[in-house]
C-alpha cells in the first residue's frame, strides 16, 4: 500500500475542517484534507444564522454573493401559546447558504495548496505509544475496485462532525469529556419552500404582528429545548423554517415538528430544499488534544448549546489551533497542541460551558415556565442580542431587579432559577483559570472541578 507523507491530515471537510485546512495551509504546512462524501456534499447543505462580528478577527472574508440569503433582519420570539412576545429590531443575524459558503473554503484550501481526497472511507488507524502515525484509506475507483493508499502526518485534526471517528480512538480524550447521551442531543431540520398562496402569509405574518423578513422563533413548543423557527422572505416567495428539539421519544423531533407546520399552514408549498441532522449540545471536550491528535467543530462539541449553533465557535476554533502550531516543528508535538485546548477554553470555552448550563436549566422548563421567563423580565432585548452574537451578557441593573421581582412573584420558580444558574459565574471562573501549560495532574484537578460544577 503505498504512503503519501503530510504535515498534517484535516478528516471531514464540512467547515470546521475545510477552514483548519486553509488557515494549515496558510501557516505553511503540507496539509491533506480528507472526505468521506464528495466535496460538493460536505458538511451542511441548508441555511444557517450566523452573526458575522467575528470573521474579520478569524481572517476569513465574510459571506458574501450568493452565499447571503438575507442580511440583518430582525427577530420576533414568541412564547409557545403567542401569549408572551420579545422583538430585537437590529439582530445583525445573517442567514448563509451554506453549500456555497463550505465551496469557497474548500477553493481557498486548494489554492493554498491542500491536497484533497474526496469519497475516501477510512479504513483504520496505526498508532505508537497511542499517537497515531498514518491513516489507511480506500476510495472506490468504480465497479467493485477501490484504491488503497495510506497517509502519515505529524497531526491528525478530528473534523469528522458529531460522530469523532478519531477521538473515540483515544482513550485520554474520550475520559475527560464522558460520551453524549441523548439528553444532550438535538434532532434538527431546515427546509425551505414556496409560498403557495401570498394572501395567506401575509395572513400569517399579520396575525403575528411581525413584517416579512423576520424572524419568527417560537421558544418551548413542546416545552424545554424545543423551537421552531419561520421565516417569510421580504418578497412573500419562500419561507425558511428551521425546528429542532431534544432527541427524545416524547417529542417530535425537527422533521416532525416542521412536518406538521407545513400541514396546519397550507400556504406553505413546495420545498425547495431541506437538511438536517443532530447537533451535540455538551460543553466542549475538556481535553482537545493528544498528542498527534487536535479535534475540532461538532467532533469537540464545540456549539453554542442554547440554540444549537456551531459554525462560528468552530471557524474560530480553526483559526486558534493554526496559531497554536504556527512554526511548530513537531505540530502533533501535546506540548505545542495544548496552546490549542488553552486558548479555546479560555476564549470560547468559558463562554459555551456557562451557557451550556442556562441550556440544561431551561430543558427541564416546560411552556408554560418559559411563557414566565418572558412575563417576567428574565429574557429582555440585550440578552436575547448577547445569545445570538454567542457573548455574555453584560451584568445589568435591570436583568437582577427582574430576577428580585421574580422572587416575589413567584418564590418557587425563582428558587429554582437561583439553584439551577448560580454555578454560571463559577463555571466562567473556572475556565478563564484552564491550565497554561500541559500538567497532567493540574489538569486532572481541573477537570473534577469543571465537572463538579456543571453537574455531569
Ligand atoms: C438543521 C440544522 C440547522 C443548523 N443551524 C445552524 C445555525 O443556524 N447556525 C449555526 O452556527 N449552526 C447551525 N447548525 C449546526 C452546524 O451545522 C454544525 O455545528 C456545523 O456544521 C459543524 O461543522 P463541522 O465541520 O464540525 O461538522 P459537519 O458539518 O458535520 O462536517 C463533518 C464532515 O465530516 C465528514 N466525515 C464524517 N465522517 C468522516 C470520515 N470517517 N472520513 C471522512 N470524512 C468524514 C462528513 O461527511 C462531513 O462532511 C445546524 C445544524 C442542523 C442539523
Amino acid at each position: 500500500m503505498e504512503t503519501h507523507k503530510f504535515d498534517i491530515v484535516v478528516l471531514g471537510a464540512g467547515p470546521a475542517g475545510a477552514a483548519s485546512a486553509l488557515f494549515l495551509a496558510e501557516a505553511g504546512f503540507k496539509v491533506a484534507l480528507v472526505e468521506q462524501r464528495e466535496f460538493a456534499k460536505a458538511g451542511p447543505s441548508w441555511v444557517n444564522g450566523l452573526h458575522l462580528d467575528t470573521f474579520q478577527k478569524i481572517g476569513l472574508a465574510e459571506p458574501a454573493g450568493d452565499e447571503v440569503e438575507i442580511r440583518d433582519f430582525p427577530v420576533t420570539f414568541f412564547s409557545a401559546d403567542f401569549g408572551e412576545r420579545l422583538d430585537v429590531a437590529a439582530s445583525g443575524f445573517t442567514n448563509i447558504r451554506m453549500r456555497p459558503f463550505v465551496d469557497r473554503l474548500h477553493r481557498s484550501a486548494f489554492a493554498a495548496g491542500v491536497i484533497g481526497f474526496d469519497q475516501t472511507r477510512v479504513e483504520g488507524f496505526d498508532f505508537r505509544d497511542e499517537r497515531p502515525q498514518t491513516v489507511r484509506f480506500s476510495r472506490l475507483t468504480g465497479g467493485d475496485s477501490a484504491d488503497r493508499f495510506s497517509l502519515s502526518a505529524k497531526l491528525f485534526v478530528d473534523a469528522t462532525g458529531i460522530t469523532g471517528l478519531l477521538r473515540g480512538q483515544v482513550a485520554s480524550l474520550n475520559q475527560s469529556s464522558g460520551s453524549l447521551n441523548d439528553a444532550d442531543v438535538c434532532t434538527a431540520l431546515q427546509q425551505n419552500s414556496r409560498i403557495s398562496d401570498r394572501a395567506q402569509a401575509a395572513e400569517f405574518l399579520k396575525r403575528h404582528g411581525v413584517q416579512p423578513g423576520t424572524l419568527v422563533s417560537i421558544l418551548g413548543t413542546q416545552g424545554g429545548y424545543s423551537t421552531l423557527s419561520v421565516q417569510v422572505s421580504r418578497d412573500l416567495s419562500e419561507v425558511g423554517l428551521l425546528a429542532g428539539a431534544i432527541k427524545d421519544a416524547r417529542f417530535l423531533t425537527g422533521t416532525q415538528m416542521v412536518k406538521k407546520f407545513c400541514g396546519e399552514n397550507p400556504w406553505v408549498g413546495d420545498k425547495i430544499h431541506s437538511g438536517g441532522g443532530t447537533i451535540p449540545l455538551r460543553h466542549p471536550l475538556h481535553r482537545l488534544t493528544a498528542p498527534g491528535v487536535a479535534v475540532l467543530g461538532n467532533a469537540a462539541n464545540q456549539v453554542f448549546s442554547v440554540h444549537g449553533s456551531g459554525v462560528m465557535p468552530a471557524l474560530q476554533a480553526a483559526r486558534l489551533l493554526a496559531n497554536a502550531v504556527t512554526d511548530a516543528a513537531d505540530p502533533g508535538d501535546e506540548s505545542v497542541l495544548w496552546g490549542y485546548t488553552a486558548s479555546f477554553q479560555k476564549n470560547l470555552g468559558a463562554m459555551l460551558a456557562t451557557y451550556n448550563l442556562f441550556r440544561r436549566f431551561s430543558q427541564n422548563l416546560k411552556s408554560d415556565d418559559i411563557a414566565k421567563m418572558f412575563r417576567y423580565g428574565l429574557m429582555n432585548e440585550a440578552m436575547m442580542l448577547a445569545g445570538i452574537k454567542q457573548v455574555m451578557p453584560e451584568p445589568s441593573l435591570t436583568s437582577g431587579l427582574s430576577i428580585l421581582a421574580t422572587g416575589l412573584r413567584d418564590p418557587l420558580f425563582a428558587a429554582n432559577l437561583v439553584r439551577s444558574l448560580a454555578h454560571m459565574p463559577l463555571v466562567y471562573m473556572h475556565y478563564l483559570n484552564f491550565p497554561e501549560v500541559h500538567d497532567q495532574k493540574k489538569f486532572a484537578g481541573w477537570v473534577q472541578h469543571a465537572k463538579n460544577l456543571a453537574g455531569y
